[in-house]
């Protein structure tokens, strides 16, 4: 019934636990999870996992705030890509949050690495998992540049998702008419999110992603602990309160909507 768009099942803390989440995630009734690559380095492990479980799929993709690690080429992302079970090209992006010193003009490997994934997306047609921090219009632009969606410069169409959203109202209405979902995590129950909650009420329940993005951000009234996918329920009941439907009705929306997107992952 609900599907989690957006968790890093490799991460120790989570790979340690998994036959108890995977236990977890069917008696919350979720049924499918997307596993996201950060690393090169990481993506054997993301992979098996979703050749090993029916309802776990996988990214291939370098994070961009990880650094000293192996640099992703075009070829590399395509290999990624041409294994079983991965849907998505990420997670990728701009992260500009924490630039230890460093001015934005000195991010441009950041901004190359992004591109190449956006090149990576554009071949294979697989969708885009988007991270974006403190870098909104850079990240906007570079998606315009490269062209290929709906609103940007010629080619074949491709698309994502603006995963863990954090921005204004305005940036997702940009995201939206590059063809881009939204996808909201367990920030979105935190007391002091309304301005997040008003965001949520403006975007199209029909653009709309939920994931937990865990082993981070555990949902209230899980705030504080591990995340993990079972809780993801939590954000569709919250996206549920501030929509005025039910809660069965955000989980058939969101997870034809990942159908949608990811449409490998059926
Ligand atoms: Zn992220
Ligand atoms: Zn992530």
């Amino acid at each position: 019934m609900f599907t989690d768009s957006h968790c890093h099942l490799s991460f120790p803390e989570l790979t340690e636990q998994l036959p108890a989440i995977l236990q977890a995630m069917q008696e919350a009734q979720v049924d499918r999870a997307l596993c996201i690559c950060t690393t090169l380095e990481e993506f054997d492990a993301v992979h098996a996992l979703a050749r090993d479980h029916h309802q776990l799929w996988a990214t291939v993709g370098v994070h961009p705030d990880n650094e000293g690690v192996q640099e992703p080429t075009l070829d590399d992302l395509l290999a990624g890509a041409a294994r079983k079970k991965v849907v998505g090209i990420g997670e990728t992006g701009l992260d500009y949050y924490r630039l230890n010193g460093r001015s934005v003009a000195e991010m441009e490997w950041q901004r190359e690495r992004f591109r190449v994934h956006i090149r990576a997306a554009r071949q294979t047609g697989l969708p885009l998992v988007i991270h974006t921090r403190s870098a909104s219009d850079d990240t906007l632009a570079i998606l315009r540049e490269e062209g290929g969606f709906a609103g940007g410069a010629s080619g074949p169409v491709s698309q994502g998702v603006f995963h863990c959203f954090t921005e204004t109202a305005e940036v997702a209405r940009a995201a939206l008419d590059l063809g881009f979902y939204i996808s909201f995590s367990g920030i979105l129950t935190f007391r002091n999110a309304a301005d997040l909650r008003e965001v949520a009420r403006f975007v199209p329940i029909d653009r709309i992603l939920i994931e937990t993005d865990s082993p981070y951000l555990a949902p209230v009234p899980h705030r504080g602990k591990t995340n993990n996918p079972s809780y993801v329920p939590h954000v569709a009941r919250q996206i549920a309160e501030i929509k005025g439907l039910e809660v069965e009705a955000v989980a058939e929306t969101t997870s034809r909507n990942f159908e949608q997107l990811f449409d490998r992952a059926v």
